[in-house]
């Protein structure tokens, strides 16, 4: 299984990664997480990104085309992968259509995670006092700096999908295991 999921920052893309991890056997590829964990380690690529990300800025294209290409050749993305935070922009899901292309792996779907603006600044300041600030970008500011770069940026891949035949669209604001019991549905009708 071969799976994007898209959509705002905290509508649950990680959170359902992870069950579906569990479920499917499979990885979870996340770009937020490997740029958070070279900020943490302050890799050259780490020290390049902090100030990027902790402004809610994205990443260049380039920077994140290469870890997820490098990744993808891991042994353990064999079976499947799921893609959470990319791609985010147009030029990044056609370098990612380029790179299957070479690596000879296909898309099986897109799941679009849908969710409520108000909904989503409550979700992430909950979210920053639960990790007591662990992310710098978990807060409203930021977050609302994320929002618009998402509106921008990332929202016009529901339509590049779509037009491809790839696009599922899930409520993201039900429950946490009802919208693992949706995207389920959506995926493997
Ligand atoms: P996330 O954990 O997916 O919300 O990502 C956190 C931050 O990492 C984003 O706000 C960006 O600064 C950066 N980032 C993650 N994925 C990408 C990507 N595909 N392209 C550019 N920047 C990214």
């Amino acid at each position: 299984m071969r799976l994007i999921l898209l959509g705002p920052p905290g509508a649950g893309k990680g959170t359902q990664a992870k069950i579906l991890v569990e479920d499917y056997g499979i990885p979870q590829l996340s770009t937020g997480d490997i740029l958070r964990a070279a900020i943490a380690a302050q890799t050259p690529l780490g020290l390049e990104a902090k100030a990027i990300v902790d402004r809610g800025d994205l990443v260049s294209d380039t920077i994140v085309n290469g870890i997820v290409s490098e990744r993808l050749d891991a042994e353990d993305c064999k079976p499947g992968f799921i893609l959470d935070g990319f791609p985010r922009t147009i030029a990044q899901a056609n370098a990612l259509d380029q790179m299957l292309a070479q690596k000879g792996m296909k898309l099986d779907a897109v799941v679009e995670l849908k969710a409520d603006a108000d909904e989503l600044v409550r979700r992430v300041i909950q979210r920053a006092k639960d990790s007591g600030g662990a992310r710098a970008d978990d807060n409203e500011e930021v977050l609302r700096k994320r929002l618009g770069v998402y509106a921008e940026q990332t929202a016009p891949l529901v339509n590049y999908y779509s037009q491809k035949g790839l696009l599922k669209t899930v409520d993201g604001m039900a429950p946490v295991d009802q919208v693992t019991s949706a995207i389920k549905t959506a995926i493997e009708s």
